[in-house]
């Protein structure tokens, strides 16, 4: 297969609410995490493209859930993409209006349930602050769906390397029981393009 990551993104739409979802197609993979994890700072290293995923979401936006595809050459157009990248909504506003985080719940479940073409959801925990109850609250969510996913420290420049590398153990060793946890937990952090490669493999090996 062709290098995925070699060549641009795309962003195709955004779903605001239940009703824009698309209808399942490609498979695709997610990104979870709290407001201001560094998701679309991941995202965007990860294809190399600064501009793709929208930085800085600012607190009460509405929320949307973002597609992204590779671009494909004219031959492949009639084609599926070989995998969609979906940026969801952060979570954890602490000041977010109820009726915000009801929407969000509701968005989020009814996309998380039931898709078979979802292969992979990425939980993004910021290695300064490891796991937090909202981080939780998300893998409890995940598990009931029996969506399988995965959790990725980001930013982590911020600690010293054996800090991360016991963050990392730590936070394995935490989810090491819950039913739909990918065992292995990576250290990334997009600054200093630590874990890239290995998230893009990771991503490459699920197709
Ligand atoms: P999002 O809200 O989860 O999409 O988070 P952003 O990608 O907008 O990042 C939030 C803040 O964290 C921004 O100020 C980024 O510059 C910063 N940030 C993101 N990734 C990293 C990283 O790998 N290292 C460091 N030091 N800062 C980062």
């Amino acid at each position: 297969m062709t290098d995925l990551f070699a060549g641009s993104w795309r962003f195709v739409l955004s779903a605001p609410n239940v009703t824009s979802l698309p209808a399942e197609g490609p498979l695709e993979v997610a990104f979870a995490g709290r407001s201001n994890v560094g998701k679309s700072s991941l995202i965007n290293a990860l294809v190399g493209q600064s501009g793709l995923a929208r930085t800085s979401n600012t607190p009460g936006r509405t929320q949307s859930l973002n597609f992204f595809v590779p671009d494909q050459n004219q031959a492949d157009e009639e084609t599926l993409p070989p995998i969609v990248l979906v940026d969801l909504p952060g979570y954890g506003f602490a000041k977010a209006p109820k009726n915000a985080i009801e929407a969000w719940t509701r968005l989020i479940r009814r996309y998380l349930s039931g898709r078979a073409t979802l292969k992979r959801v990425f939980v993004l925990v910021d290695a300064r602050h490891g796991l937090k109850a909202g981080d939780l609250d998300m893998l409890t969510m995940l598990d009931r769906a029996a969506v399988s996913y995965q959790v990725v420290l980001t930013k982590g420049d911020k600690i010293k390397p054996p800090a991360l590398t016991r963050l990392t153990g730590e936070t394995e060793a935490a989810i090491a029981k819950r039913p739909a946890a990918y065992p292995q937990v990576l250290a990334t952090s997009s600054n200093k393009a630590i874990g890239l490669d290995e998230l893009r493999r990771t991503i490459s090996d699920l197709i």
